[in-house]
């Protein structure tokens, strides 16, 4: 194929095909390391943030018994001194004041009359009571810790309790302690102290989905409906999950209960968070790969220039085929592999066939091919390089006497041998420079550069001589008649030298046969004449 006809080459297909399948490994590789990165990421948060939530549901939990246990233990001192009013208002500030668990402590008695309060600013001591967390108290005689509601002081709050009996077993109240939710408490402590700059934060919802604590305080007490990760919590359940967050963010989110209360501790940090490190670790996988990257690149084009550059001079060579210097060019070729090797050999046998061919041709065109002698054209060719270098030369007509005969008695192809003969008996006479000729049937020709008129006439008369002389197989003893002239001796124009040489050799016919004549100017002229 032309090359011109098509713009790729072996060379461009190989960088091409190797670019082209580096780029699909290369940004293949890369995306599988992104993607397990990324899942290693979110696996890991969602794993954190459920042991984190599970931590904080039982630190909870363990707040909330020891605050239990607290209670228990002044239930135990204050049981027969209910009417002891200074036993009861030290008792209460020592609960309050010595563990900083409540926010407030009060002592009730069985018709909800407040017997004592810390702190004493709450002025309740002396009323009676019918929150939600005493009326609990009251009705089952046995330690509690309320739902979230709203004191009479307008404060939202859990209350604990613990039951205060006599030494007989009979109920007397109970002393409670308040833990409040929208002001700073041991609670608030418990789970307030770990908001992220990053997003990330906790929450808990209690049995009936209320907000028991949020970092955005405006939500607490807020019951949250529709959310299915708080139905979850609700149903007891724990774990991980990926949501989408109350304000469209998304969220890795680890959840677990804290057995006490059934209050769902939720720990989640933003998507975006934790896949944070995953830029810096892809850039860092970038610039470890790039070195090798950019080597396989070099490589590949070299490879792709060493592989196609015998290919690509060979197809110089194909497309080149008749030029002298291409067996040359082909030899040149460094084919480093098998099948360069193989195509250079094949390539070469057939330049050389190619090229002996044409010469074979270019022969053969110039060439008489029964005799072997030359033929028209190589005369035409000689009488143009005589021109060239103004060369002097002497013409030999010669023509075979009564051909005819022969082929009239022993056949056309007996004819045939005895012009190779003759062409034989020319060529031996001949030097390397002399053009010997078959222009016709039997008729020759034989330019003798450089010879003049008298050397030619001997030179013809020997070969007449030798002609006679010689006895041809079959056919005996054939005659030959010569005409000479000479260029520039006889004409200056070459088509009349030859005329002249023609009209001797007729002469020599006329005259017999078997002889040489010499054109002679004046003697021609003379027997125009007459
Ligand atoms: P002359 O002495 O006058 O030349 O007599 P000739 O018989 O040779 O007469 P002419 O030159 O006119 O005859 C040429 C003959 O040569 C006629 C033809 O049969 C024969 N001839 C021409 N070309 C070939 C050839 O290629 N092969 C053979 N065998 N014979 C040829
Ligand atoms: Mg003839
Ligand atoms: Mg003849």
């Amino acid at each position: 194929m032309d090359k011109n006809n098509c713009s790729v080459d072996l060379r461009k297909l190989i960088l091409m095909l190797s670019i082209v399948s580096g780029l699909v490994i290369v940004v293949s590789a890369f995306y599988a390391a992104y993607s397990v990165q990324r899942q290693q990421l979110i696996q890991a948060s969602l794993a954190n943030n459920y042991v984190y939530a599970d931590k904080l549901a039982k630190t909870t939990d363990d707040f909330l018994g020891s605050a239990q246990q607290q209670l228990m233990f002044s239930a135990a001192v204050l049981s027969g001194k209910l009417n002891d009013k200074s036993t009861l208002a030290s008792e209460v500030d020592r609960i309050r004041l010595q563990t900083d668990s409540f926010n407030s402590v009060l002592i009730v008695d069985v018709t909800t009359e407040v017997l004592a309060t810390s702190p004493e600013a709450l002025q309740i001591t002396g009323l009676k009571l019918s929150t939600p967390g005493v009326l609990e108290s009251i009705r089952q005689r046995a330690p509690v810790i309320s739902n979230p509601y709203v004191s009479t002081a307008g404060n939202l709050l859990i209350f604990i309790s613990h039951p205060i009996f006599s030494g007989n077993g009979d109920y007397l109240g109970f002393v409670a302690g308040t833990v409040y939710l929208k002001k700073k408490s041991a609670l608030h402590r418990l789970l307030g102290e770990h908001y992220h700059k990053d997003g990330s934060y906790i929450y808990v919802v209690d049995q009936n989905r209320r907000l028991i604590y949020h970092p955005n305080a405006a939500r607490l007490g807020e019951t949250v409906d529709n959310n299915p990760l708080i139905d979850r919590l609700v149903q007891g359940d724990e774990g991980e999950s990926i949501i989408v967050n109350s304000e469209g963010v998304e969220m890795l989110t680890g959840f677990a209960i804290a057995r006490k209360t059934g209050w769902g501790v939720v720990a989640q940090r933003p998507m975006r968070a934790a896949l944070a490190p995953l830029d810096n670790l892809m850039q860092q996988v970038v610039y470890k790969t790039l070195p090798a990257v950019i080597l396989c690149f070099v490589v590949i084009v070299w490879s792709a220039k060493k592989i196609s550059m015998p290919l690509r001079m060979l197809a110089d060579g194909a497309q080149r085929m008749n030029d002298d210097g291409t067996e040359k060019n082909i030899q040149n070729v460094k084919s480093w592999y098998f099948e360069a090797q193989e195509l250079k050999k094949a390539m070469l046998l057939g330049v050389g066939l190619l090229h002996g061919n044409i010469r074979k041709l270019r022969e053969d065109l110039h060439k008489d091919p029964l005799t072997g002698l030359g033929n028209r054209r190589s005369l035409d060719a000689a009488l143009q390089k005589f021109k060239n270098l103004q060369m002097d030369f002497s013409v030999l007509s010669i023509d075979i006497d009564y051909f005819k005969t022969v082929n009239d008695t022993h056949g056309h192809d007996v004819g045939d041998t005895v012009l190779q003969h003759l062409a034989q008996f020319l060529s031996h006479i001949c030097r390397v420079d002399d053009v010997p000729c078959r222009v016709g049937g039997e008729e020759f020709i034989i330019l003798l550069p450089g010879t003049h008129k008298v050397d030619a006439a001997k030179i013809a008369e020997r070969l007449r001589q030798n002609v006679e002389a010689t006895e041809i197989p079959v056919v005996g003893k054939i005659t030959i008649s010569v005409g000479i002239s000479c260029y520039p001796e006889d004409a200056r124009d070459v088509f009349a030298v030859f005329k002249h040489g023609d009209e001797m050799l007729y002469q020599a016919k006329r005259h017999g046969r078997n002889r040489v004549e010499v054109f002679r100017p004046a003697r021609a002229d003379a027997e125009a004449s007459a």
